[in-house]
């Protein structure tokens, strides 16, 4: 199986997303940004939701019209730059469940290890979006997709903002069925695992922590 690999290249997105690497970008400008392409990236994750008919009355005639009918969705964000892309998904879904998965590197393995983890428990039944904006080296979003399937999650998909090439690999070839959605594959990651030409740290710039 490949995964399916997809870079939102509208216009509008790529537009926002230079707006938003800048440096003088500042915190609010960030978080506005990132909530509009968020929009962007969900709506591009979601794109085969299966639709059922409901029978309405415009103020013309009755219809009958699409309405969502799959599964129920849960939206998981990676602590804690993932809780920036909440937002415009629950946005775009309201009724969405939300579960969050805290990974912290192990200074000696150096692989991440989990200090939080709630998710609602039906995984099973759910159609499960783990949001994480930056896919660097891959490996925190590869465990952290382990943790969705163990708890039993049969589909997932991933939304990030920014993937490195080496992250692409690394998470495509751990979980090949899992869809991955972002707006940009930038060219590398650098000697400290920093996404190039990327925007920083993501964490820092949605929650205005920069050397805090
Ligand atoms: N995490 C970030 O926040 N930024 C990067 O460039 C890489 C990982």
């Amino acid at each position: 199986m490949t995964a399916k690999v997809t870079v939102v290249d509208h216009p509008l997105v790529q537009h926002k997303l230079t707006l938003l690497r800048r440096r003088e970008a500042s915190t609010a400008e960030f978080r506005k940004l990132l909530r509009e392409i968020g929009l962007f990236l969900g709506y591009e994750a979601l794109r085969d939701l299966p639709l059922g008919k409901i029978q309405i009355e415009t103020p013309v005639c009755p219809m009958e019209a699409p309405v969502l009918a799959g599964k129920k969705l849960t939206f998981i964000s990676v602590l804690r730059a993932g809780d920036g892309l909440l937002g415009p998904m629950l946005d775009l879904v309201p009724s969405a469940r939300v579960g969050q998965i805290g990974l912290a590197r192990n200074e000696e393995t150096l692989k991440p290890e989990k200090y939080f983890f709630k998710v609602p428990k039906d995984t099973s039944a759910r159609v499960n979006v783990v949001l994480d904006p930056m896919l660097a080296t891959g490996n925190s979003a590869v465990r952290a997709v382990q943790e969705i399937k163990d708890a039993g999650a049969l589909d997932v998909r991933f939304v990030c903002l920014l993937a490195a090439p080496e992250g692409i690999k690394t998470f495509t070839e751990a979980h090949p069925d899992v869809p991955v959605v972002t707006a940009s594959i930038d060219e590398k990651l650098n000697e400290k695992a920093y996404i190039v030409p990327g925007l920083g740290d993501a964490g820092d710039r949605i929650f205005g922590t920069k050397g805090v």
